[in-house]
């Protein structure tokens, strides 16, 4: 990914932002507030690696909007993360807690790291250092960290247990936490599972029949297989996938339990059988019905967008499409994107029921967190269509406006 890519993560919420403010005629003094983070925070970790010698990486940790709850977000494992990408993925969190009406604001961090030249014990000490160095910033009510790209419940549970040697126990400091940790069931599954659930009702308003639709699903990780999963269970043909090292395609269907069970045992998709490899960039241009990214920000841009065919975008990732990218999509007017704000807020709206568990000490059951689950993604995503169709605007600026509005009442009701 290019610099000018990377950038655009920051630049592309702020003109979304920008665009839906204006149309709301929001004052100046709001959209000050709206748009300045309340603290960044950039760390260095120094760690021993495994052969003695001394490593240093940059952690960051941006909370955004604290206005209508506790700040929420992922951390990212990223050799391309740096304090423009995690602010700019900070200010999608605010709107997307807003946007599902859960008690949280937005947050996010990550460390500057491959995480492939790290061994596991490395892994372990530098996401305990990176905690002894933010957490006095953190806490069940102040800001709560979750999975993202390249960290899983494993890191969570390390998050947990260092943040708890200093705080005492205090299981909802995090989420995405493993199940024998106070994690809740439904979490792994739940950023593609809503990704899907809002889909689906996009579909059923349009009166799309996902049986007789196709899609190709960029990254193949926690929401990418996920997704992968459910979208197949409406009937949708899953034709692609890809990594980081190439794309995997098969016009009759991937066989997706397969490729789960390959990257498993392997670590990559490299050498999946029953399936033609072609290019990253032959996966997005693909003859599909539906195009749903699920890796990194900055995905589809001016450079690549002009050849995307597929009529659905489903961002199941965060920014997929940065600005010019996506005038470019819905130039026209023949494409549906569905935002990530509301496509990819599965994920933190379980993590919000794992935070309720884990403050009542009280579980509830699989079945329980789907079904809380399908009604927040069900109504969120009514709510975002309707204004979308009364007003005449894009989901993507609808769902800000949502958004914005309600924090927007809860910076006035809290004064300065
Ligand atoms: P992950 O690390 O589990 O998976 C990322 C996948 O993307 C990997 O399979 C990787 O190989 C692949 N990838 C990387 N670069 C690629 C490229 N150029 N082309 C194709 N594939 C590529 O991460 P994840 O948790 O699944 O997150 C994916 C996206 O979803 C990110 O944008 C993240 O911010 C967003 N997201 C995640 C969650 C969550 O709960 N994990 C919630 C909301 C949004």
């Amino acid at each position: 990914m290019s610099q000018d890519e990377r950038v655009s993560v920051f630049e592309t919420a702020a003109a979304q932002f920008d665009r839906a403010a204006e149309l709301i005629g929001l004052d100046d003094e709001t959209q000050l507030l709206l748009k300045t983070p309340f603290r960044e925070m950039k760390v260095e970790l120094p760690i021993r690696r495994d052969d003695g010698s001394l490593g240093v990486w940059q952690g960051y940790r941006v909370q955004f909007n604290g206005s209508r709850g506790p700040f929420k977000g992922g951390i990212r494992y990223h050799h391309d993360v740096d304090m423009d990408e995690v602010r700019g993925l900070s200010t999608l969190m605010a709107w997307k807690t807003a946007l599902v009406d859960i008690p949280f604001g937005g947050g996010k961090g990550g460390i500057t790291v491959n995480v492939k030249e790290l061994s596991v014990y490395e892994l372990e000490r530098l996401t305990r250092k990176f905690i002894a160095r933010i957490g006095h910033i953190l806490g069940p009510y102040r800001d709560v960290p979750a999975p993202d790209v390249n960290t899983n419940a494993q890191v969570m549970a390390w998050i947990f247990d260092e943040y708890s040697s200093r705080h005492g126990y205090a299981p909802a400091c995090v989420t995405g936490k493993p199940l024998a940790m106070g994690g809740s069931p439904g979490r792994e599954a739940a950023t593609g599972r809503g990704a899907v659930m809002v889909f689906e009702e996009v579909a059923k308003r349009e009166g799309w029949d996902p049986k007789t639709m196709t899609v190709a699903i960029q990254g193949f990780g926690n929401v990418g297989s996920f997704a992968a999963r459910f979208i197949m269970e409406l009937g949708v043909k899953v034709v692609a996938i890809s990594g980081s090292r190439g794309a995997y395609f098969n016009g009759d269907g991937i066989d997706i339990e397969a490729a789960v069970a390959h990257r498993k045992e392997t670590g990559t998709l490299e050498g999946l059988g029953g399936v033609e490899q072609i290019t990253n960039e032959e996966l997005l241009a693909l003859d599909v019905d539906i195009l749903l990214p699920a890796a990194l920000g900055g995905a589809i841009h001016a450079g690549n967008a002009p050849n995307v065919k597929a009529r659905v975008i489903l961002e199941a990732a965060n920014a997929p499409a940065t600005e010019e990218g996506e005038n470019i999509l819905v130039e026209g007017g023949n494409v549906m994107l569905i935002p990530d704000v509301l496509a990819s807020s599965g994920g933190v709206t379980v993590s919000y029921f794992e935070w309720v568990q884990n403050i009542q000490q009280f579980g509830w059951d699989e079945g329980r967190v789907n079904n809380e689950l399908g009604k927040i993604m069900s109504r969120a995503t009514s709510e975002v269509y309707e204004l979308a169709e009364e007003k005449q605007m894009s989901l993507r600026t609808a769902a800000f406006i949502l958004a914005i509005e309600r924090i927007a009442e809860a910076e006035r009701l809290r004064g300065l």
